[in-house]
């Protein structure tokens, strides 16, 4: 089978053949012309924003705790000063859940602009790696021109000052992915001391920057275009009424090259110019429609308004709009499909807001020492033996009062060894306490009783158990 593609072929064949494989199945290295206008300022100051917060929230802390944590190892996660523990997974779990129906909404309705605009990808790549790029080697001509010349004097500086900017570059996202998952005060401890000494921290920090300079440097677009799951799923998520990125074919066609002072005639109002193609990161004509591989950046937007404005035809030939309101030149309507969606999301982040306020910070489960039934004292009582397990979920000490509530007024709570509990900070502590009933009081071989858990006499949370006893009392 010959998988080896011609020219024509890969012209043709759009849709079934990555924008990044060239003639003979290499890789097309692709060199979108600098981008600029109204849309790329835009997104200037979102990316540029969003990069800065990405940046310094490792290094923001709440009484000296991180206001972000995800410390998979120790399964310790903080968000925005919250601290979540392992007991905490389905509020960890349906918050993921949310932000997945949060994609697939905002997909359904504007399309892959989470790509374009908030993606860390694309911001790494497009604000800060290309630009060096730019800087160093020039617009896309001069990139093209330098990377097919032979090896001169210029030629190794500008190579060897890009690729030195870009390891230096990778080692620093490095460590701020490191501190987000280890902290802020680990990583630097990590770069303060012999990496000899925290062999495995060392290798994970290798490990990272090696990650983001072969992306930035080597994979680039086809992250986008071939790995991204997300963007893989982009022919489910959407449809003809989602928002994307649009070429309007209606106006747009047929297209043709237009000479000074020459009317337009019949033609539509594209010129032709594939100035959109060439600023496209992707390597994509948006005029051959909606494709995967948009991330819907509007570098090509900029670029055909300032034809347009040229040419003296009405902005907006390529711009946000659905493929069923470019055909029938109507504005954007909700669809049946994102009223559902919608509908999903205020349910699912309903039950999230509940369960969060019902979320405790002390954490306690009571259960009956195992193989242990019941003890019969010399004062005529009956005791259970009970394990108590806390958690501290806050970054304070805690102080943990126990207390009985049951039907029996004779019952006493007695703890093992001392009198109250103390909770360090984020750490989780037993205890074992005795139940004692009067057997005269006792009703039935199995009691309903509850131990109620106090923090300085304000009370947290009530455990359900069950208490043991050889007999009813017969009276
Ligand atoms: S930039 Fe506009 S006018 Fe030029 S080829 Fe693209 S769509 Fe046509
Ligand atoms: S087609 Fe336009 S919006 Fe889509 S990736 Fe290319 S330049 Fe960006």
């Amino acid at each position: 089978m010959n998988t080896s593609y011609s020219e024509e072929e890969l012209k043709q064949e759009f849709r079934n053949i990555p924008s990044t494989v060239g003639e003979g199945n290499k890789r097309k290295w692709i060199y979108p012309k600098k981008p600029s206008g109204t849309w790329f300022k835009r997104r200037m100051i979102v990316a540029y924003s969003l990069l800065a917060g990405f940046i310094i929230l490792p290094f923001i802390k709440i009484n000296g705790n991180p206001f972000f944590l995800v410390n998979i190892l120790d399964r310790k996660f903080i968000f925005f000063g919250n601290i979540f523990w392992p007991q905490d997974t389905y509020l960890i779990v349906l918050a993921g859940l949310i932000l997945i129906v949060i994609i697939i909404l905002f997909t359904a309705v504007y399309g892959r602009v989470f790509c374009g605009w908030t993606c860390p990808q694309t911001i790494l790549m497009e604000m800060v790696f290309r630009r060096i790029e730019y800087w160093i080697e020039g617009d896309f001509r001069q990139q093209k021109k330098l990377n097919e010349s032979p090896w001169t004097r210029e030629k190794i500086i500008k190579k060897t000052v890009k690729q030195s900017l870009f390891i230096l570059i990778s080692i620093f996202m490095g460590h701020i992915v490191l501190a987000y998952l280890v902290g802020i005060d680990e990583v630097m401890v990590l770069v303060s001391s012999s990496p000899l000494d925290h062999i495995w921290g060392f290798a994970s920090l290798i490990a990272f920057s090696a990650t983001f300079y072969l992306v930035f440097a080597k994979v680039r677009e086809i992250v986008c275009t071939v790995i991204c799951p997300y963007g893989r799923l982009q022919g489910v998520l959407m449809n003809k009424e989602s928002m994307v990125v649009a070429y309007d074919n209606v106006r747009g066609e047929p297209r043709g090259k237009i000479k000074k002072g020459e009317d337009q005639g019949s033609k539509g109002d594209c010129v032709d110019c594939t100035l959109c193609v060439q600023v496209c990161p992707t390597g994509i004509d948006i005029r051959n429609g909606t494709q995967m591989e948009c991330i819907n950046c509007t570098a090509c937007i900029d670029a055909c308004n300032d034809v347009m404005e040229k040419v003296n035809r009405p902005k907006g030939l390529i711009r946000f709009d659905s493929i069923v309101g470019i055909q029938n030149k109507e504005g954007f309507k909700f669809s049946t499909r994102v009223i559902g969606y919608t509908i999903v999301l205020v349910v699912l982040t309903g039950i999230f807001g509940f369960l969060m306020t019902q979320r405790s910070e002390i954490q306690a489960t009571v259960l009956r020492v195992p193989g242990q039934l019941y003890q019969q004292n010399p004062d005529g009582t009956i005791s259970n033996l009970y394990n108590v397990q806390l958690v501290n979920k806050t970054f304070d000490e805690k102080e943990i009062q126990l207390s009985l509530n049951s039907e029996y007024s004779g019952a006493t709570i007695e703890l093992v060894g001392e009198t109250d509990l103390m909770l360090n900070p984020q750490e989780t502590s037993e205890g074992v306490f005795f139940v004692k009933i009067p057997a005269g009081e006792l009703k039935g071989m199995k009691s309903k009783i509850s131990v109620e858990i106090y923090v300085e006499n304000e009370l947290i949370t009530r455990e359900e158990t069950t208490f043991i006893s050889p007999t009813a009392n017969k009276k």
